[in-house]
């Protein structure tokens, strides 16, 4: 199983034990932790496996169609090995079609349906009543590590890109509170938090459904706005006194973008940004009907790095969308070699069951698509590895993920990241030579001694 957690030590030996499979996004990793914080208010204890659990929730993503297939098969290999299985998440909007591959699941419910999720596990494993249930709160079910975190501030989106079905997964942009989300981000960085992701669908519209809506915080108002949480989540402090990392995810280069450059030439935000470009040239862009679509994003990188000469991009891009013609891709390469982007993610256009880009004209043949994601790979390794060797020699900070045993030399190796690198996305740092004591969320400031297309190598300098 992925992404199981085990049995809080408190917990009570009776107690009905629900085992998770949490497929897809980071996204739907915290809708998992949520779910799983509920449940062990109301007296469950998790399995760590299959055969111990008295019910399987199994957390489905279905984007892609061959997430979709994946979920499926995830569902098939619970009802396999446990039986008693309970499906929620995206694809948990396609009832039917899980009940027609899978009848045998006891319940379907939808992404962020988070009361009627509960409220079919307590219907098919009654929670166990007795005078024991811990009624001291816990900190929150965390699936990722303990020294990062996803902090999601809104659900949905309100644009209508044509290769992609969210928005009627689910629903036009929500924010949350941003007094909400500043506690839930502080709440995690006192209990250990190192680094927060801040995630949604579009980061840089949060709070224009609620037209910002201002609320009080430590004294002063603050408006849910990107610029606002920004420098609020900047202000937070470790309880040793040191600034959190914080990364922002899935903005989109709107003029307000602008305002946060200079908090990460401050340090009080990590200066990284997670643009999901998707394509540069202007006719596939109208098409894809992206939000922010504009001409002058090169110039805005520029001056971006003008502010701050640290900031790490990274980006995805769609090759072979309806209608791409060779001119259309050649300008994408152009426009990556001229971008210089640190991180890049391609993918191959795949129609989504339900997007309105599967009505367009000119489907673009698949040994085509092969090819010209293969070309766009080969360029982004090549700038990735020129940027990345031009670090050898510098002292970066690093967060430590992992450290080794220590091989038969004494040496102790570990594996943390740079301030480019988000995690599972992104790019390692291989250290030798670390000291015993290091532990996963300690920053270290590392020599850079050598590098390759995705990673570097060093030592604690
Ligand atoms: S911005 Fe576009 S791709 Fe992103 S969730 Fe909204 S509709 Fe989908």
């Amino acid at each position: 199983m992925e992404n199981t957690t085990t049995l809080p030590p408190r917990a009570i030996e009776d107690a009905k034990r629900v085992g998770m499979v949490s497929l897809g996004c980071p996204k739907a990793l915290v809708d998992s932790e949520r779910i799983l914080t509920r449940l062990r208010a109301d007296g469950y204890a998790m399995s760590p496996d299959y055969a111990g659990a008295d019910v399987v929730l199994v957390n489905t993503c279905g984007f892609l169609d061959s997430a979709k297939e994946e979920s499926l098969a995830a569902i098939g290999e619970a009802i396999a090995e446990n039986g008693r299985v309970i499906v929620t998440g995206c694809m948990g909007d396609e009832a039917e079609a899980i009940r027609a591959a899978h009848p045998a699941v006891l319940a379907v419910t939808g992404a962020h349906q988070y009361e009627q999720v509960v409220e079919a596990v307590h219907t098919h494993a009654p929670p166990t009543q007795g005078p024991f249930v811990d009624l001291i709160p816990q900190p929150d079910i965390k699936l990722t590590p303990r020294h990062y975190s996803y902090l999601k501030i809104s659900e949905g989106c309100n644009h209508s890109c044509a290769f992609c079905i969210i928005p009627d997964l689910r629903g036009k942009l929500a924010s949350r509170r941003i007094d909400a989300v500043l506690r839930e981000a502080e709440k995690l960085v006192a209990a250990g938090t190192r680094e927060l992701l801040v995630i949604s669908q579009d980061t840089s519209a949060y709070g224009v459904d609620t037209r910002h809506e201002e609320r009080e915080w430590k004294g002063h108002p603050v408006r849910a706005h990107m610029t606002d949480l920004a420098r609020e989540l900047g202000q937070l402090r470790a309880p040793d006194g040191q600034t959190p990392w914080t990364r922002l995810h899935y903005v989109y280069p709107y003029p307000h973008v602008d305002a946060v450059i200079p908090l990460m030439a401050e340090g009080l935000l990590t200066p990284y940004l997670d643009i999901p470009f998707q394509h540069a040239a202007p006719a596939v862009l109208k098409r894809m009907r992206r939000p922010a679509n504009e001409a002058k994003v090169l110039a805005r990188l520029k001056n971006w790095r003008d502010i701050c000469p640290d900031i790490a991009v990274r980006s995805s891009f769609v090759v072979g969308f309806p209608g791409e013609t060779e001119n259309d891709f050649q300008y994408l390469m152009e426009w990556l070699q001229e971008a210089q982007l640190d991180r890049v993610g391609a993918f191959r256009f795949e129609p989504v069951e339900g997007a309105a880009a599967n009505a367009l004209p000119d489907p673009v043949p698949e040994e085509v698509k092969e090819e010209r994601y293969a070309r766009l790979m080969e360029l982004t390794a090549r700038i990735s590895a020129e940027k990345l060797a031009a670090k050898v020699g510098r002292t970066l900070p690093v967060i430590i993920d992992e450290v080794g045993e220590p091989d038969e030399d004494g040496d102790i190796g570990a594996t943390g990241r740079s301030q480019a690198d988000a995690p599972e996305i992104d790019g390692q740092v291989f250290l030798r030579g670390v000291s015993a004591s290091l532990a996963p969320g300690d920053f270290v400031n590392v020599r850079i001694e050598d590098a390759d297309e995705h990673d570097l190598f060093g030592a604690p300098a």
